[in-house]
């Protein structure tokens, strides 16, 4: 059927995905959250100030809150007429050659217009002798000079981090709406399959791939449901796609390339599938599949355990996002030093297990010294072990043969 450029693959997910998401994301069930447990969740309100922002003139610092025309020749003294501490007002103005003692957060009363810093400031009996001058404006904050009363200040589809909960505190948001966390079903399959608590026989594998799955999906914040292991069997396997095709998502591992048994493909197409790719131009991961069922989405990720971690990553964690409520599912590259030449034979475009270190480089600026990778040894998509030694994925692009020692390459974090 129909094998996709990477660029070409990763578009027609997005696109895919967010078609049925609906621009508006209207079709995501949304769930009330209370503050505190919202950590990671997408929002599905847009939240608007509920107050100008600061509230008052807000001083930044302990002072004298004075009238900057009062101090144009200096020293110059002003009488203290009162105190202003935070969280209260001073319900007064300050007069010519006149200052109201300011802490920081307190409202600047009317009158003055600049907060000259304690520290450059002496007072004695009610009078108060100021060294420095200030500017209109000195340590305040207009205002509503941050935000407006109205103003947006966070959009739904925004990922809550602990900048987002500082504002949504601020604005005082107990509860929060977000979108429900979508569920992952992890259907791995394969006669030579085994569950990791049995002793496995000589010809058998241990089901690693259910577990990163798992990890990769709670990762991306989404909920894992494993739902067992398939055999290479028709009748079973597509009685547990079918169990698969309740959740938000499926990811099938294993049985989509051409062996005889492997018949992830043919028992969805008899349930109706439609693919939008069976194959990328990708290596590892090639023969990865993508399609939806039962109104579903499903990945066919290939068994070999690092094309499902890779395939994961390119492909599924983006179709997460989405089903998140985030509108966006951009992958981040980061740009390193070859280490040494890498030659290869075009096509494809390469995920390479390597190894970013810090470029430190003999007394040059640790800050601007590009980090340097290279790649690690692995006997291709089955050596979790070389994954292990490795902390990035070397992007090699799709028609490049040869890349030499000190060019710039992109690398993917792991
Ligand atoms: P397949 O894609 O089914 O042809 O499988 C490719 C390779 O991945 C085979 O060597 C499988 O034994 C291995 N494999 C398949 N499923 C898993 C799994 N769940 N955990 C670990 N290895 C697997
Ligand atoms: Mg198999």
């Amino acid at each position: 059927m129909a094998v996709l450029k990477f660029q070409q693959a990763r578009e027609t997910v997005i696109a895919q995905v967010r078609a049925q998401v609906g621009a508006d994301r209207r079709t995501l069930p949304t769930e009330t959250v209370a503050l505190t447990g919202s950590l990671d969740r997408v929002l599905a309100e847009p939240v608007h100030a509920d107050r100008d922002f600061p509230p008052f003139p807000r001083s930044t610092r302990d002072g004298f809150a004075v009238r900057s025309a009062d101090c144009a020749a200096l020293p110059a003294r002003v009488r203290r007429i009162g105190e202003a501490r935070a969280g209260e007002a001073f319900d007064g103005t300050v007069g010519a050659m006149e200052c109201v003692e300011i802490m920081t957060g307190a409202s600047v009363p009317t009158g003055a217009d600049a907060v000259v810093m304690v520290e450059y400031t002496a007072e004695r009996d009610g009078w108060v002798e100021l060294s420095r001058a200030a500017a209109p404006g000195l340590n305040v904050v207009p205002q509503g000079s941050e935000s407006r009363r109205g103003d947006l200040l966070l959009s739904a589809g925004r990922r809550i981090g602990y900048a987002e909960t500082a504002m949504l505190a601020a604005v005082g948001k107990e509860t929060v709406s977000v979108y429900r966390m979508p569920r992952a079903a992890i259907l791995p399959t394969g006669d030579e399959v085994v569950e990791i608590g049995v002793a496995p026989g000589p010809y058998q594998i241990r089901n690693s791939n259910s577990y990163s799955l798992q990890a990769q999906v709670a990762r991306a914040k989404a909920h894992p449901l494993p739902i067992g292991i398939a055999p290479d069997r028709e009748d079973r396997l597509r009685e547990m796609i079918v169990e698969g095709l309740q959740a938000d998502l499926l990811l099938l591992s294993g049985g989509v390339s051409m062996g005889k048994f492997d018949l992830v493909e043919k028992v969805l197409a008899e349930l109706g599938a439609e693919f939008f790719f069976d194959g990328v131009a990708i290596q590892p991961g090639k023969p990865l599949v993508f399609g939806r069922a039962k109104g579903t989405f499903f990945f066919g990720l290939p068994g070999n355990p690092l094309s499902t971690m890779v395939t994961f990553e390119l492909f599924a964690r983006p179709a997460l996002a989405l089903l998140s409520g985030e509108p966006e599912a951009p992958l981040v590259f980061l740009r390193a030093r070859l280490a040494e030449d890498l030659r290869r034979r075009p096509g494809l475009t390469a995920f390479l297990p390597a190894l970013l270190r810090a470029g430190l480089e003999v007394g040059s600026d640790p800050v601007g010294a590009p980090p340097v990778v290279s790649l690690v040894d692995w006997k291709g998509s089955g050596d979790v072990a070389a994954l292990n030694r490795a902390n990035c994925y070397l992007v090699v692009p799709e028609d490049a043969a040869e890349l030499r020692a000190g060019d710039w390459v992109a690398v993917l974090p792991r």
